[in-house]
Order: structure tokens, then sequence, then C-alpha cells
């Protein structure tokens, strides 16, 4: 049974500086998604601390609000068969030190802080963040 999904992909500050944005969105293209929309903004100190909020007690959550906000940052909905997984699958771990081989973290990443890129990792979150800077 097809199970077509949406979920919401950023190419992080780090990313967008050093120019791999058609990079990145090449692999996503290779891997069968589509881009459905997407924008080039730069986000405030406030609305990176909202949209991290799940991460609000963690050490890393003032350098990772900071960072978020620090630069352009492309905004994607992705779309595709089984997208929030394929998308996690092809951005590789969180720490670009572990991830696989081919992962756009692998290739492109520079550290846990600047890994190139954002994925959703659930249906609910999917929802949410497209709507968090789609509404
Ligand atoms: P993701 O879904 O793979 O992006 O990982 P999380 O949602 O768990 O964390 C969000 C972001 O916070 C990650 O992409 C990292 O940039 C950062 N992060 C997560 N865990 C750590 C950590 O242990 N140390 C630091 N410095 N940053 C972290």
């Amino acid at each position: 049974m097809s199970n077509i999904e949406q979920t919401l992909s950023i190419i992080k500050p780090d990313a967008v500086e050093r120019n791999l944005a058609e990079k990145i969105k090449e692999k996503i293209l290779e891997n069968k998604l589509i881009i459905k929309n997407q924008k080039k903004i730069q986000i405030t100190r406030e609305e990176a601390a909202e949209f991290y909020k799940v991460h609000q007690t963690k050490p890393f959550y003032d350098k990772l609000c900071n960072y978020l906000s620090s630069g352009p940052i492309v905004v994607m909905i992705l779309e595709g068969e089984n997208a929030i997984a394929v998308n996690r699958k092809i951005m590789g771990a969180t720490d670009p030190e572990q991830a696989d081989d081919g992962t756009i973290r692998k290739e492109f990443g520079i550290s846990i802080d600047k890994n190139s890129v954002h994925g959703s990792d659930s249906g609910d979150n999917a929802k949410k963040e497209i709507q968090f800077f789609f509404n």
C-alpha cells in the first residue's frame, strides 16, 4: 500500500553559507522525494527557540537556537513515499562522525552543531513543523 507523506527539511546556516543547498537538493531528488514548496529565510532567535522548544532543557539548547538564527536557511516541504523515514535516512546520524557513508551529514556536516540539515522525525512533528514555516 502506498504511504505518501510530507516532511519538513531545513538546510541549516553552515550549508547555505557554503553554497551546498543545490547539492543537498540533488540528494533529496535522487531519493524520489519531491520539493513541494521551499523558501530561503532567516529566522529570529525567538523563532528558533520556539522551533526547538522540545530541547529547552538540554545543555546545548542556547547554542542551538543561536546557531539556527545565525544566517539564512532553506526550509522545504518534501513529499513522497515514506518521506519522513527516507529523509531521515539520507540525512544520516545527528553527529556527522557517526553518519553512514553517502549521507548528507557524512558528506557535508562539520560537527554535531553544524550538521547541515534538519528533518522531521515523526508524522506529528512533520505536521507541526510544516505549519510552523508554511502557515
Ligand atoms: P536531529 O533530529 O538528528 O537533528 O537531532 P535532535 O532533534 O536530537 O537535535 C536537534 C539538533 O540539536 C541536532 O541536529 C544537533 O545539531 C543538536 N544536538 C543534538 N544533540 C546534541 C548534543 O548532544 N550536543 C550538541 N552540541 N548538539 C546536539
